[in-house]
């Protein structure tokens, strides 16, 4: 079967393979579920992978196939899956679990283990291929109705876990009532975060550098989040008229904007952290201020990244609901479909040159 590959640590590598199509006997025990890929969903972290900056081939191989966002339907499944069945519309999660107790609880997304496995990304292959063979443990059931924006689930799972574990972390505070959220950065992270806090019944405003009018701004203001540009207003002049601020979800992948964000999240808030930044920036930041406010304002910060499944399963609550709530929002998400795995180098160009991209994904066979 064909796949997309790339070299790791060979920038702009990537290229079309041939792999041995996965057997439902390659899961021992009965336990195999074979899927075929309906839609494959590409990120920032597809390009990073592209650019030789992050990834690692599996054991035995030179290249990953890559590519971590996936829709598909179960084909076949061994004599011990009760879980699931032919033609169910399914997504995978990302990350297999490694050695740390975390683990072995289905925890895998908390591991403490240096060495992590993630497919399409680290040590293992990923969906920009026809078939995957897995465990129903990391393979989740998508509602029919949700099969045309399936793709959005692992990217929701991100955001899912980052507000689900502020939730968790606030439970701290006995009574916690929060009014007001900042979600910086209006990509496809921050539009969705923006979507689920908004159904949280938070009022959002969230940043970005673009001037109003363009689509993102368009997409918040109908789902009713207010969005500023960064030219015209900063989270510090916003956050005087538009906070304070109980909770704030940084997606910009500029790390310096974090230190504004302890500075300016509210008493008794949270801050959540998603970008993964792999550079080497140094900033200047008011210390003792920050510091001071997070000790005299009881705030808390949070990291989030990967998700086990309890997540994607909170993704899918998520999306089902903003489809009943706002009928139509997240199919404009998708916004630049390719078609075909044939079709890599279109996936990159786009992936790497539309400023005004979404989400880039591949229709890899019919639904
Ligand atoms: C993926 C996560 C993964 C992270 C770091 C992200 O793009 O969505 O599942 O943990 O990259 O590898
Ligand atoms: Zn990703």
């Amino acid at each position: 079967m064909k796949a997309v590959a790339v070299f790791p640590g060979k920038a702009g590598s990537i290229h079309l393979t041939e792999l041995d199509r996965p057997q439902v006997t390659d899961v021992p025990n009965g336990r195999g579920v074979l899927v075929r890929i309906v839609r494959v969903g590409v990120d920032g972290t597809d390009k990073e992978i592209n650019a030789a900056e992050y990834g690692k081939a599996p054991p035995g191989y030179d290249f990953l196939v890559t590519g971590h966002e996936c829709m598909g339907q179960v084909e076949e499944v061994g004599e011990n899956v009760t879980e699931l069945a032919l033609g169910d519309y399914v997504v995978p999660t990302v990350r297999r679990p490694g050695k740390s107790f975390y683990d072995a609880i289905g925890q895998y997304d908390m591991t403490t283990d240096d060495l992590y496995f993630e497919r399409g990304i680290n040590l293992r292959h990923g969906y920009l291929t026809e078939y995957f063979v897995d465990d129903p443990e990391y393979i989740v059931k998508l509602p029919k109705g949700l099969r045309h924006v399936g793709v959005l689930l692992e990217p929701t799972s991100v955001i899912e876990k980052g507000i689900v574990q502020a939730y968790e972390l606030q439970r701290r505070l006995k009574v916690w009532r929060p009014k007001r959220a900042a979600v910086l950065g209006a990509g496809t992270i921050g539009l969705l975060a923006a979507m689920s806090l908004r159904m949280r019944g938070l009022e959002v405003t969230s940043f970005g550098r673009s001037r109003a009018p363009f689509r993102n701004a368009e997409l918040l203001s109908e789902i009713g989040a207010r969005y500023v540009s960064t030219q015209e207003q900063s989270l510090a002049e916003a956050s005087k008229t538009l906070g304070p601020f109980d909770i704030i979800f940084e997606a910009t992948g500029f790390a310096p904007i974090v230190f504004e964000a302890m500075e300016h999240l509210g008493k008794n808030g949270v801050l959540i952290l998603s970008s993964v930044t792999g550079g080497g920036r140094h900033v200047d930041i008011p210390a003792d201020r920050i510091n001071l406010g997070f000790v005299l304002g009881n705030k808390v910060v949070v990291g989030t990244v990967n998700a086990n499944r309890e997540y994607f399963e909170a993704g899918i609550y998520d999306l089902s609901r903003a489809e009943m709530e706002f009928p139509g929002w997240l199919p404009k998400l998708l916004t630049h479909p390719v078609e075909g795995l044939e079709r890599y180098e279109e996936m990159m160009r786009l992936l790497t040159t539309a400023r005004d991209a979404i989400k880039v994904f591949v229709n890899v066979s019919p639904e």
